[in-house]
């Protein structure tokens, strides 16, 4: 039987930092004395660790709480922007990147188009945005937290596949952790959203939560017991590529009728043009300067106008949505599901007709408890779950705000 060896003095020094750390953040404004009692330090320890942090700028006195009979204690909160993360979403038609501070917000982004770009120079594109960030920083530097499509390995920091950028095995959190000297973590982007709705959301917090996206393609990130799943490989979620219709359109995977080529933008444009084709003055055909160049919100704005075709195409690719997601609550029996990504711009009528499917074929024990809604669209949730990824793992962070 092998000891384990002893904790060194610094080892046990940065654990005690973690916990205090945690403990204001998550209870501040909070007295020396309340830290001492919530962690089972000593008081001597306690302020020893504390008078460092607020050295270093990162915690501070926010006067008095109440006294129970003595002097009133001294007040301690984390300061927010003492730290600040770049948090980066490598997202379809832009990368964008925000500087988040300890509290989640947005102190500062940026928004460069990816214009097709792929492969050594979408990698440039990823450089150019993180000099801009890093330039722009008014705290210190945590790290780079990174949400990108595809297969991540977030372990290893490693982008298995991402078909739209054409990136294989690229070990991206190496090669930006060296450039800036900085702690980098990695995940595919609808995992990153799971963790910006699991630190940062609104909604009561649950142990287990589900976000999908549905833009150019579509992928779920998983959240059980409070924890990412990642799968056996790392791909948990990649639900895009379920085989939805037999004979169906080719998908850019290499296989057939899979659910993106059935509910994502791309189709939803493509089926609203087929129906629009055989429809003699369509109102989709004039929205769009030229038939070839419809885009979605030409078939929004079609949708919104009652146009017959664009709704059949809306609500199709919605119920097929809804069917994926009857399966994978079916699978899992959890009961919260946010949506997010281009496509849930189509508005409430689409949200319902996913709904609709989904409780419709699912059992109705599951039915009756499901929440399925959208995520607020002007948060850049990717950006912000990839900065709490950083936090969570470097500071110990598990609540946000
Ligand atoms: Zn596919």
């Amino acid at each position: 039987v092998q000891v384990p060896p002893k904790a060194t003095h610094q080892q046990t020094r940065e654990h005690n930092e973690r916990v205090i750390v945690r403990t204001v953040y998550e209870l501040g404004p909070i007295s020396r004395a309340d830290i001492a009692r919530q962690t089972n330090l000593t008081r001597t320890t306690v302020s020893d660790i504390i008078a460092e942090l607020s050295g270093r700028g990162m915690v501070e006195e926010v006067g008095r709480g109440p006294s129970s009979g003595g002097k009133a204690p001294i007040l301690l909160h984390l300061v927010g922007d003492s730290r600040q993360v770049i948090g980066l979403d490598l997202g379809e038609e832009y990368f964008t990147g925000a500087l988040v501070n300890l509290r989640g917000e947005i102190r500062h982004s940026i928004q460069l188009p990816v214009q097709g770009c792929n492969g050594d120079e979408a990698l440039s594109l990823v450089y150019r945005l993180c000099d801009q960030l890093v330039a722009a920083a008014t705290g210190s530097l945590l790290g780079v937290g990174i949400g990108t499509p595809g297969v991540v390995d977030g372990s290893r920091g490693v982008i298995r596949w991402a078909v739209n950028l054409d990136w294989q095995d690229l070990p991206l959190a190496d090669l930006i952790g060296r450039r800036y000297d900085l702690p980098v973590s990695l995940a595919n982007d609808s995992q990153a959203a799971a963790l910006a709705e699991f630190a940062f959301g609104d909604a009561p917090r649950v142990p287990n939560l589900i976000v999908i996206k549905v833009g150019r393609g579509v992928g779920a990130g998983i959240v059980l017991g409070g924890e990412l799943f990642q799968g056996d490989g790392y791909a948990a979620g990649e639900i895009g590529h379920i085989g939805m219709v037999d004979d169906g359109v080719a998908c850019r995977c290499g296989g057939v009728g899979c659910l993106e080529t059935v509910a994502s933008a791309p189709a939803i444009v493509r089926f609203a043009r087929a129906l629009a084709a055989e429809t003699p003055g369509s109102l989709l055909l004039r929205s769009s300067r030229r038939q070839a160049e419809l885009t979605l919100d030409d078939v929004r704005i079609a949708f919104e106008a009652g146009d017959p075709d664009a709704r059949t195409a809306v609500l199709t690719a919605a119920r097929h949505l809804g069917r994926a997601v009857a399966f994978l609550l079916g699978a899992m029996d959890v009961h919260r599901v946010l949506l997010h990504g281009s496509v849930t711009s189509l508005g409430q009528p689409w949200l319902d007709a996913v709904r609709d499917e989904a409780r419709r074929r699912s059992l109705p024990l599951l039915a009756g408890r499901m929440h399925i809604d959208c995520v607020d669209a002007r948060l850049p949730v990717v950006a912000l779950g990839a900065s709490a990824m950083l936090m969570t793992r470097d500071l110990g962070l598990s609540r946000f705000r």
